[in-house]
């Protein structure tokens, strides 16, 4: 009997029609001889809407009371999910993060998982039930409840599917797989029917939401292959592998667009030692995720320093930033939260030069001005205004041959 952990995210269980049709499948799985556990997102918007709710009571949100709210939008999806199943004659039982015994570090709002237990799973499996866990969330070191970050329910699957060593992890979304671009962005984009751990690392770490980065961390460190497909049309979709890209594999595997992020300067730094250790050590003591870093050429012994974080960071990181820029005699900090970051990703980039060339060149051509650069050995990355978004990424995917020939054909849930 073969484990699959399946993972359903929000829009696959938006409402009760979505919620009966995932428990269809749940119970075909089952009827075919497996163990199933299935780990569920907060149905639809529900994430979202509780943010909302917190912003709009308060504007402190201790980070352990946040976490207790947002936990709660799982809750829902998990227990109606069983109730589904129960129609079925099926044995499912619900569980939350903390009773799956799913261990993280005390970083409210991005915590990192540390062990994952298991024992409850173990055992009701034994006992030839489906296991029904609420994802994004676990509980501390120190006994709180948790969350792991926007789209960590991915996480939550496999890190599941690793310490339960499932014989694969099915990502259930809205869209029919992992594409050389997002299809809501490039119609034209291409369905990959693989991918290897490294490249859909530095596409999740680009900013693609397709999948939760730590969730394919996890799986290339515990080798836990991923099937990324649609619960709307239940087609075969992309398996992410550790299998290395072959010879035919195109240069490029994807476009990536970013729109989470945005850019801070500080003008008028003194240009001495010390000073982006004292800028960015605060930052990373705050959990803030620093991206792209620039700074400029100094004149007359001062200079700019730019870089990115993510939005949802900004308020704290804006405290900080502008604490610092009063110690070291910064003239001005500016924001623009009118960014957007686009990534070529491809493993053939290794070993052919000329890659960021032609994409600067697409660029320009375009008329898009490019802010920020960024590269590792397998991506490029730029920043540019968000307003040219659209059009830089279907450029640059048509001009480096992605285009498949026809617009994405599947039915595209709304989301906000
Ligand atoms: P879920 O709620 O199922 O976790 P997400 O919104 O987190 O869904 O991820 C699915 C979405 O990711 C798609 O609707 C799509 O718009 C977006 N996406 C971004 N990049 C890609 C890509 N390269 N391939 C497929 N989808 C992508
Ligand atoms: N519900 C959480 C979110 O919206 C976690 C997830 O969906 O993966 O971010
Ligand atoms: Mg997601």
């Amino acid at each position: 009997m073969a484990l699959i952990v399946q993972k359903y995210g929000g829009t696959s269980v938006a409402d009760p029609d979505r919620m009966r049709a995932v428990a269809d499948h749940v119970t075909f799985t089952r009827q075919h001889g497996n163990d199933v556990v299935v780990v569920v997102s907060a149905m639809g918007k529900s994430t979202d809407n509780l943010i909302k709710l917190a912003n709009d009571v308060s504007s402190t949100q201790p980070g352990r009371e946040l976490d207790m709210l947002l936990t709660t939008g799982e809750r829902v999806s998990m227990s109606l999910l069983c109730m589904a199943l129960a129609d079925r004659g099926i044995e499912a039982m619900s569980f939350t993060g903390s009773q799956v015994g799913i261990v993280t570090d005390t970083a409210h709002g991005k915590a990192k998982i540390l062990e994952v237990k298991g024992g409850r799973v173990r055992d009701a499996l034994a006992a030839g039930k489906v296991c029904v866990v609420a994802g994004f969330q676990g509980i501390s070191t120190d006994s709180e409840i948790t969350t792991l970050g926007r789209g960590g329910s991915d996480t939550t699957a496999v890190a599941l599917a690793a310490a339960l060593d499932a014989h694969s992890c099915e990502i259930y979304t809205d869209v029919t797989g992992v594409f050389s671009a997002d299809p809501r962005i490039v119609p034209q984009a291409r369905k990959l029917l693989r991918i290897n751990f490294d490249e859909m690392l530095e596409m999740a770490g680009a900013g693609s939401k397709v999948l939760a980065l730590r969730s394919v961390e996890f799986a290339r460190n515990h080798d836990v292959p991923l099937h990324v497909r649609s619960s709307f049309t239940w087609e075969p979709g992309t398996w992410v592998t550790a299998e290395e890209p072959s010879m035919e594999d195109p240069i490029i595997s994807g476009v990536v667009t970013d729109v989470s992020e945005a850019k801070v300067t500080v003008l008028g730094v003194p240009d001495q030692p010390g000073i982006s250790a004292a800028l960015f050590e605060p930052l990373a003591e705050a959990n803030v995720n620093v991206d792209m870093i620039v700074q400029n050429t100094s004149t007359q012994g001062t200079t700019d320093i730019s870089f990115t974080v993510p939005i949802a960071d900004m308020g704290v990181a804006e405290q900080i930033v502008q604490r610092v820029a009063d110690e070291i005699g910064a003239t001005g900090v500016s924001h623009d939260n009118d960014i957007a970051k686009l990534s070529l990703v491809g493993a053939g980039m290794k070993t052919s030069p000329g890659i960021a060339a032609k994409m600067f060149r697409t660029l320009a051509h375009e008329g898009v001005n490019i802010e920020m650069i960024s590269t590792s050995t397998i991506r490029i990355s730029v920043v540019i205004a968000s307003a040219d978004l659209e059009r830089a990424a279907r450029t640059l995917h048509a001009a480096f041959g992605l285009d498949s020939g026809q617009a994405y054909g599947a039915p595209l849930p709304e989301r906000t």
